[in-house]
Formats: structure tokens, C-alpha cells, sequence
């Protein structure tokens, strides 16, 4: 673990996110590379305090490959702020990725679905709902490596973790352009528990993949709340181009299932016949490569 802020030396800012800036550091001792995320919040924001103390919490306890690893909550630098040591992701966000290639290969599209199913599936086994699940929260190792991040949305809705990490009712936390219909509905999410939302937003990131930009809106439409809550809970199944296969089409549809009880569940799509040929998301790192 990292233990000290002076131990750290900025080299560049990796990302800008809703609630603070992404450092690429090195340790100087071990010479070791980390990303630091800075967490700012007012001096009377508590409704930021807690969520950035519950975004450390999820994140100091949750142990996995499939998850970015943290290796320090710090609050040095200043009272209004938090700073988490995470595992540094050299290829940078999904998001970083399409913009780069603009659309994805079906091989590589079905390794990124098993990655971040099989991350759902340990982080959801937990009693851990992400609840922001879009290109820019899906980081890339230096080998392709597909991991999930970004818990300043997420809670957990099982007792398993104690009741300090729950909470966290605000219904449009996270960015609503990959929200289930269940969570624009406060009566449907009341019961969902959430989990079928991660698979909904996961089915619109796939979709983005193979299309090349983000799917339920026209070109050039703006997905703000209103044209989304009534896209997604009035119309139609999102649709999906012809070129997509079968197996590709009967997946998203499965993901893309506008009753939550219907949806497909993790354990479902693991075994659904597009992800259960184990493919490999080497190819993701070609030509993204953070340096
Ligand atoms: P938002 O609210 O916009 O989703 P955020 O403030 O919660 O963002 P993050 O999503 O955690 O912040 O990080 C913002 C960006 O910084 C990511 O999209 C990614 O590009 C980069 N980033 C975050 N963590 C890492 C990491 N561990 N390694 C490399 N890059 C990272
Ligand atoms: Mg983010």
C-alpha cells in the first residue's frame, strides 16, 4: 500500500471526471506506477464527502482481477479532498479506445462483454450495485485487460458489507444516458435492487461498440434526461443493425430487455453462446496505448 502522499510524484493527468482529476504518478521509492484519483468536494458539501467516502469504501474492500485494484485512500492535500492510489491502466478507458477506433470488431465486443460480466458477477455477488457502467468507467490494462472502475455512483444494497457503504437513494447518480428504464421509473427501481440496471448499461455499451457512437439518440442529438427518459421507457427495444450475427442480436436483446425482471442476469449471459467461446480482449490495446 501507498501510505503517503509525499511518496508520490505527479507526472500527467490522465482524466477529468464529474468529481475530481485523474493523476498518472509514480512511486518514488519503488518506482512504481500508480493512477491517483483527487476527489474534491466544497468545504460544505456533504452530500460529495460521503459519496467520495463511500466510493473508497466499495473500493478498499473489493479484491479481484476484473476489478481496478486500490492501494490507498489518502487525505492529505487539503481537507476537501480525497485522494485514492489505484492500479495504473495503461491503455486507458473503453471510451479512449472508440474514439480512437470509432467501432469494434464482434470478437472483441463479446471479450469485453465476458470481462466486464465476470466483474458484475463478483462485484454483484457482493451485494454491490455499480450503477455507472459506460465507456469512460471500463479501463484497459497494458494487455488488453478489460476492468471495471469509477465507484462514485455505486452502493451496495446486500447487508454483506455493513450498513456505513449503503445509502445513496439519488436516482440519477451516474450519467443517465446508460440508464435502465427501472431507474428513470423510481417505483420499478424500488424493487430492481439495481443489479439489472449494470446489464442494461452494459447492453448499451456493447451496442455503442459495434455502431460506432452512442446508440439510443440520432447523430447529433443531444442525450440529455428528457429525450432518454422518453426514448428509453416509451420506445421501442433499442435496434440493432442487421450486420450484427445472431448470436451478437440475441445477446443484446437479452441485455437490452426493457422489463428488468425479464432481463437476462449475469449468470444467464456468462453462459449465453456469444460470450461462452472465450474470446480475448488482447486486440483492444493496438494503437491506444497511453504513454
Ligand atoms: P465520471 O464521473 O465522469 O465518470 P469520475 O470523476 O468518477 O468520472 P473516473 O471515472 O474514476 O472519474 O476517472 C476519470 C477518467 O480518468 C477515466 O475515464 C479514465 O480515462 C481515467 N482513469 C481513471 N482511473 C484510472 C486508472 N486507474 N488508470 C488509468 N486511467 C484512469
Ligand atoms: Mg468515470
Amino acid at each position: 500500500t501507498v501510505d503517503r502522499l509525499s511518496d508520490l510524484e505527479k507526472l500527467s493527468v490522465v482524466g477529468h471526471g464529474s468529481s475530481g482529476t485523474v493523476y498518472k504518478v509514480r512511486h518514488l521509492r519503488t518506482n512504481s506506477l500508480f493512477a491517483l484519483k483527487v476527489l474534491r468536494f466544497g468545504p460544505n458539501a456533504a452530500d460529495a464527502r460521503r459519496q467520495a467516502a463511500r466510493e473508497a469504501d466499495i473500493l478498499t474492500r473489493v479484491d479481484s482481477p476484473l476489478v481496478v485494484r486500490c492501494h490507498g485512500v489518502l487525505e492529505g492535500g487539503g481537507e476537501d479532498r480525497l485522494c485514492l492510489v489505484m492500479e495504473y491502466m495503461a491503455g486507458g478507458s473503453l471510451h479512449d479506445v472508440l474514439r480512437a477506433r470509432r467501432r469494434l470488431p464482434e470478437g472483441l465486443i463479446a471479450g469485453v462483454a465476458g470481462r466486464v460480466l465476470e466483474g458484475l458477477r463478483y462485484l454483484h455477488g457482493m451485494g454491490v450495485v455499480h450503477r455507472d457502467i459506460k465507456p469512460s468507467n471500463l479501463l484497459i490494462g497494458s494487455h488488453g485487460e478489460v476492468k471495471i472502475a469509477d465507484f462514485g455512483a455505486s452502493r451496495v444494497v446486500a447487508a454483506a458489507m455493513g450498513p456505513s457503504s449503503g445509502g445513496g437513494d439519488d436516482a440519477c447518480a451516474g450519467t443517465c444516458a446508460y440508464m435502465s428504464p427501472e431507474r428513470f421509473d423510481s417505483e420499478g427501481f424500488g424493487d430492481s435492487g439495481g443489479f439489472a440496471g449494470d446489464i442494461w448499461a452494459l447492453g448499451v455499451v456493447l451496442l455503442e461498440c459495434f455502431v460506432g457512437r452512442f446508440p439510443l439518440v440520432d447523430a447529433g442529438e443531444r442525450p440529455d434526461w428528457a429525450t432518454l427518459m422518453c426514448v428509453v421507457c416509451f420506445g421501442g427495444p433499442p435496434a440493432v443493425p442487421d450486420a450484427a450475427s445472431p448470436e451478437f442480436r440475441s445477446f443484446l436483446g437479452r441485455c437490452l430487455e426493457k422489463d428488468w425482471r425479464k432481463r437476462g442476469t449475469v449468470g444467464e449471459l456468462l453462459s449465453h453462446p456469444f460470450v461462452a467461446k472465450c474470446c480475448s480482449t488482447e486486440g483492444l490495446v493496438e494503437d491506444t496505448f497511453h504513454t
